[in-house]
């Protein structure tokens, strides 16, 4: 590590704040979500100094570059796919560190040996992967999905909040800013400096993102609550029942335009709201039960609202059998 952060200074911080983890069930070294690096000690008593070096690098990086939080973004079936998604990680990254001259252990993936060019993101590679597509397991930090030798939890030893990984993302990215102005850093790392010191967003990946995740949330959200109790509490004497609830999830999406947005503008925000929505199996309504209020306060700027009720079919059906709305028991 020591090597790493003498030859990339720049990383000094990133690579300092990781708690290692010694580890016999990680194949090389992988990482969580808390910064917690697993090390495998046949593993480094096998690799040079400057392949470890590499290592070092590229477990980082995927904490760096935020993996984990972007494939949490991703369809549920890229994200559970999880050998394909570190291998389009791998790519991502791998490129950059090779170009920069860095060590990297025998069986590293590269965008070459999938026929795929360099420079690209890892979204954009996972689709162009075959399905037999394999690396190291680089773990939760990585692809999103605890292996078995993780420490579960932010918890327990060592540890970075989510809060704290943020500034070493930004402290870092300014620490690479001020390398590019000397002439020495390779074009992937400017790319994500810039990119998180200047974002420019995708507002159509945000807000598939930002859809799928309430829509998740929203699925998996059958709890035991003692608001109401179970009908068998009934038929037990003395012993109260949890019920369990499912939350009703209300969406609703305001399209807020100022003067630049005419009306192809909205027409476009329309129609991503609505593929969104289908995509993830919710039925939006924009046509015929949103309503669309456009208010031409002064001319040449629209003030345009829409805002709509959309639930999955199931759990509309689902709320036709229990009045109760939002929130209705469902045992
Ligand atoms: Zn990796």
């Amino acid at each position: 590590m020591v090597r790493a952060a003498g030859d990339r200074p720049y990383l000094a911080s990133a690579l300092y704040s990781l708690t290692v983890v010694p580890s016999d069930g990680v194949p090389t070294m992988g990482v969580d979500r808390h910064w917690r690096c697993y090390v495998s000690p046949s593993f480094v008593a096998a690799s040079s100094v400057p392949e470890l070096a590499g290592e070092w690098i590229h477990e980082v990086a995927h904490l760096l570059r935020n993996y984990h939080g972007r494939a949490d973004l991703l369809p549920t079936a890229d994200r559970r796919d999880q050998a394909r998604l570190n291998v389009a990680q791998d790519c991502e990254m791998n490129d950059d560190l090779l170009a920069d001259r860095l060590e990297l252990p025998e069986g590293r993936a590269a965008p070459g040996d999938f026929g795929l060019e360099t420079g690209r993101l890892f979204e954009e590679y996972l689709p162009h992967l075959p399905p037999s597509a394999q690396c190291f397991d680089c773990g939760s930090g990585a692809h999103g999905a605890p292996g078995d030798w993780e420490i579960l939890g932010p918890g327990g030893q060592g540890g970075v909040s989510t809060v704290e990984a943020e500034a070493l993302r930004r402290h870092t990215a300014e620490a690479m800013r001020a390398q590019r102005n000397r002439g020495s850093l390779r074009g992937g790392w400017q790319r994500w400096a810039e990119q998180l010191l200047e974002p420019a967003v995708d507002w159509r990946r945000v807000l598939a993102g930002a859809v799928r995740e309430a829509v998740a949330l929203a699925a998996g959200g059958v709890d035991y609550t003692f608001h109401r109790p179970s009908r068998r509490t009934a038929a037990l004497r003395g012993v109260v029942l949890p019920s369990l609830r499912r939350p009703l999830p209300v969406v609703a999406i305001v399209i807020d335009t100022s003067g630049s947005m005419g009306e192809d503008d909205l027409a476009t925000a329309l129609a991503e709201v609505t593929g969104v929505l289908q995509e993830v199996g919710v039925r939006g309504e924009p046509d015929h039960r949103a309503r669309l209020r456009r208010r031409r306060a002064h001319r040449g700027a629209g003030d345009v609202r829409a805002a709509g009720r959309a639930q999955r079919r199931r759990r509309h059906r689902h709320a036709g059998r229990h009045p109760g709305g939002p929130n209705a028991p469902v045992s």
